[in-house]
């Protein structure tokens, strides 16, 4: 039973992101015409702190730019791009790309989440003309499993709990809908904190395994793909003064978070990809990316928006969060003229 609650505390932070991502909206830091339509109540929803906003602009805006490149770069390929999104929740980056300009470009795309997530975003993707409009055909979508999993063309939404053993979980229902030859972007958005390192660990693995052939019967050297990609957003470095305050807040609501501690500094980061044989990785805190990649006039725009007086309170929580991606060149690592 206890569990249950940790699990219930675990799902309820999709809302408090959520809830987030529409403050954000409202005040005019991102654009997104899809999360009203996936959050139940949204325009009840309060305002969240200046310094919450810029966060979770920071955060959306650094991550839509890698995942942009990466479609881009499947195009210079000639292929479409797959992205499985590991505990997606209320996530609308799917619904953003399929009506953009590299729609063309987007594969498939899977979420996964618990199921009691998956349910309430199946139903709200059922109820909103919005969100099915963009799926395709009503005749082409269908609910399965008890309404907990979605079907369309494109979109996939999976009910899978991600600390079990991938080989038991994932395998089954990834087979019949993930390419192992085409490009692959994972996304781990807020999520690995919430299970243990191992379990991780292996959930990385296991992807890394698939598109290396091991782990798929029909995968083969002929169909490699070209490139494995993925993107973890994360809190890191709770060891100190403001890491403790954190660890708090979350324990008092019950939220634990068995994965915090694995990677204490931002130089141990890239080490969630490279240890599973990625071919290079690299992590930058919202602090570094606000300062130096979002640009002179998006940051103009930003602090026009806030009344925010407290920089250096901003950048204190900004550098206990950071963005790491990886990228492995698959069939090139392990190729006959490298052995030889
Ligand atoms: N990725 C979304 C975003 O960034 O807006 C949601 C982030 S929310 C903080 C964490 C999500 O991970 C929740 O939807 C939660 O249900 C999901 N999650 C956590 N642990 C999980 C697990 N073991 N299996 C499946 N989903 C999980």
């Amino acid at each position: 039973e206890r569990n249950q609650d940790a699990d219930a505390a675990i799902r309820q932070t999709d809302s408090d992101a959520a809830l987030a991502r529409i403050s954000a909206v409202r005040k005019g830091h991102l654009q997104d015409p899809f999360i009203p339509h996936i959050v139940p109540r949204a325009r009840q929803a309060h305002s969240s702190p200046p310094l919450i906003n810029i966060g979770t602009y920071v955060r959306s805006e650094a991550i839509d730019r890698l995942v942009e490149q990466w479609l881009d770069l499947s195009k210079q390929d000639e292929k479409v791009c797959q992205i499985v999104s590991l505990g997606a929740g209320s996530d609308t980056r799917f619904w953003r790309i399929a009506t953009g300009p590299r729609k063309d470009s987007l594969g498939s795309y899977i979420e996964i989440d618990f199921p009691d997530v998956t349910t309430k975003k199946a139903m709200a993707i059922r109820k909103s003309k919005v969100l099915s409009d963009v799926l395709g055909p009503p005749e082409s979508v269908h609910l399965s499993h008890g309404g907990t999993a979605l079907h369309a063309p494109k979109y996939h939404l999976l009910p899978v709990d991600l600390r079990l053993p991938p080989a038991e979980v994932l395998a089954s229902c990834l087979h019949d809908i993930l390419s192992s030859s085409l490009p692959t972007l994972l996304l781990f958005e807020c999520v690995l904190v919430y299970m243990t390192p191992s379990a991780s660990a292996a959930l990385i693995q296991w992807f890394t395994d698939y598109f290396a052939g091991t782990a798929n019967p029909s995968g083969g050297l002929s169909n490699r793909p070209g490139i494995l990609g993925g993107i973890v957003y994360e809190m890191f470095g709770l060891g100190d003064a403001f890491g403790q305050v954190m660890m708090n807040n979350l324990r008092a609501r019950n939220v634990t978070l068995p994965g915090a501690t694995p990677y204490p500094s931002l130089s141990t980061l890239p080490a969630r990809f490279i240890n599973h044989g990625f071919t290079t990785a690299k992590a930058l805190t919202l602090r570094n990316i606000r300062r130096d990649y979002l640009g002179p006039s998006e940051l103009e725009r930003i602090s026009s928006l806030e009344m925010l007086d407290e920089v250096e309170e901003l950048n204190l929580v900004l550098e206990h969060y950071a963005i790491t991606w990886g990228v492995k060149l698959l069939g090139t690592v392990d190729a006959p003229s490298r052995a030889r």
